[in-house]
């Protein structure tokens, strides 16, 4: 879907394995509508997916979802933050387990490299657990810098993703 007057098209990966995983993304979908200036046209399916970081962790709940925002990019950031906080969201361990974690995965078209927020994603198009939700509801998208969406998902390597709802 394209932009109106004043909106941007914003795109947010959803990602869960700690207490019920998939409740958990689901209430994040639900959190991500509630966002003011924003609407959410868009949500993909659930996929599985295996975890990249420590070992002996679950399975990871993964989605995305498409938003028209009229917030800018640093602003949508402190919303999809103040969403995990209020999932219990704990950063004690890099990679490790986690209740809810969104991403602004992009913004626009646009490049962004602050301090606190890198856009489009950092490492988002080596993850075919980000891309194949992303390729669900945005099959046409070009990462900026990075290229065509299917051509990036091809290329892909595997962590044995699977739809599951
Ligand atoms: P993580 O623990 O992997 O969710 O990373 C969170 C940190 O990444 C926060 O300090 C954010 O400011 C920073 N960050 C940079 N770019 C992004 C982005 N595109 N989406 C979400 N967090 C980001």
């Amino acid at each position: 879907m394209s932009a109106s007057a004043g909106t941007i098209v914003a795109y947010v990966g959803l990602g869960s394995n700690l207490e019920e995983p998939v409740r958990q993304v689901e209430a994040g979908l639900r959190a991500l509508e509630a966002i003011p200036e924003t609407r959410c046209t868009a949500r993909s399916s659930l996929y599985t997916s295996e975890p990249m970081g420590p070992p002996g962790q679950s399975d990871y709940i993964n989605g995305a979802a498409e938003l028209h925002t009229r917030l800018g990019a640093h602003d949508l950031l402190l919303r999809l933050q103040a969403i995990e906080q209020a999932h219990g969201r704990k950063r004690e361990i890099h990679w490790g387990p986690r209740t809810l974690d969104l991403d602004l995965l992009l913004f626009g078209q646009l490049t962004i490299d602050t301090a606190l927020l890198k856009v489009p994603h950092p490492c988002m198009c080596e993850r075919d657990f980000v891309l194949a939700p992303l390729f669900e509801i945005a099959p046409g998208l070009n990462i900026p810098g990075k290229g065509a969406l299917t051509d990036l998902l091809r290329d892909c390597p595997s962590n044995h993703l699977k739809r599951c709802g």
